[in-house]
């Protein structure tokens, strides 16, 4: 792959860890390498309603919270075969995924062809 080109899809992988991990914090924190989010500390004597307010809102941020740690990852993950050199190989047909969607996708883990 081009230097250049790599050079700019690795420093967009940066910067999108960089927000992930930013985004995370505000609702979750790591633990042992693992984000969790952190769950509702309901204060004694609040009323029932907040209560189930403040339950929900953590049942609702759950999804969002799995969705960015899968994502954070993948890009982890990118940069790390950027070191080891296998960067841009498709995980399931071992072909070069094309460079458009490595830009597109910067963490992308498979080629056009076997993506879900
Ligand atoms: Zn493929």
């Amino acid at each position: 792959m081009d230097k250049i080109i790599l050079t700019q899809l690795k420093s967009l992988l940066e910067k999108e860890k960089a927000e992930l991990e930013n985004n995370l914090e505000n609702f979750a924190k790591k633990n042992d390498g693992e984000w969790q989010a952190s769950y509702p500390n309901i204060a004694p004597g609040e009323n029932l309603e907040d209560q189930v307010n403040e339950v929900e809102e953590y049942e609702n941020i759950l999804p969002v919270e799995r969705a960015l740690e899968k994502k954070l990852k993948d890009v982890i993950l990118a940069l790390e075969k950027m070191e080891i050199g296998t960067y841009g190989k498709c995980e399931n047909c071992d072909k070069d995924i094309p460079i458009e969607r490595l830009l597109a996708f910067p963490e992308a883990r498979s080629c056009n062809n076997c993506k879900e």
